[in-house]
């Protein structure tokens, strides 16, 4: 019984996977993240998305289909929370041969409804822990106390280098462009939940618990 995550680029679905995973135990797909650890393995695919991504191109889709169904066929015995993938529609029909083909279904897929506008504020207001890595939003989820790390106290906070507006339009555009109409694609399958995004962390968590 799987999950679909669709929403913009840093839109939460990330730490919303995170709270999820650690709340039920699923198993987190996250496409970034299976490519990367599909080029470190040394596999023969792992080595084709290595050259690719060493020559500066975007990973093609059937590499990256290839390594989905790869994971999947690893976990399908557990529930996968698919963050980030699929991103277009011919990603949904292949999501769902190989769902099929492993006996699976997607239970729900949550989109994360939320404004352009909202969106570059969040960004914007992005902050991380110089120290440990930690992020806050100084508007949706500062730190407890203010200018002072929850996880190690420490008082240095960087704002990311790529938040700015130019790359953040171009990938919103993309999302806009290949990934929303998939809003429409399980709408009409009937198992699709609107989340609104720009509410606070706790609760957009609760949203989506509760439409489970
Ligand atoms: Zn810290």
């Amino acid at each position: 019984m799987h999950l679909v995550f669709l929403g913009p680029p840093a839109c939460g679905k990330g730490t919303q996977s995170e709270i999820l995973v650690k709340k039920y135990g699923y198993h987190h797909l996250s496409t970034g993240d299976i490519l990367r650890k599909e080029s470190a393995s040394g596999s023969e695919l792992g080595n084709l998305l290595k050259l690719t991504l060493a020559n500066g191109a975007l990973a093609p889709t059937d590499l990256v289909n290839k390594a989905i169904k790869k994971d999947i066929e690893k976990y399908s015995k557990n529930s996968i929370l698919f963050d980030g993938y699929p991103r277009k529609i011919d990603q949904a029909h292949f999501l769902d041969d190989i769902i099929a083909e492993t006996n699976g279904e997607i239970r729900r897929v949550f989109y994360f409804d939320i404004d352009v506008n909202d969106l570059l504020q969040r960004i914007l207001n992005r902050v991380t822990c110089k120290d440990c890595g930690a992020v806050y939003n100084l508007q949706t989820n500062p730190p407890k106390k203010e200018g002072v790390c929850d996880n190690c106290a420490s008082t240095n906070f960087v704002k990311r280098g790529d938040d700015n507006e130019a790359i953040l339009e171009n990938r919103f555009k993309y999302f806009l462009e290949e990934t929303a109409p998939l809003k429409e694609f399980y709408q009409k399958r009937g198992i699709l939940t609107v989340i609104d995004a720009s509410a606070p962390l706790k609760n957009v968590t609760e949203q989506i618990v509760n439409a489970l």
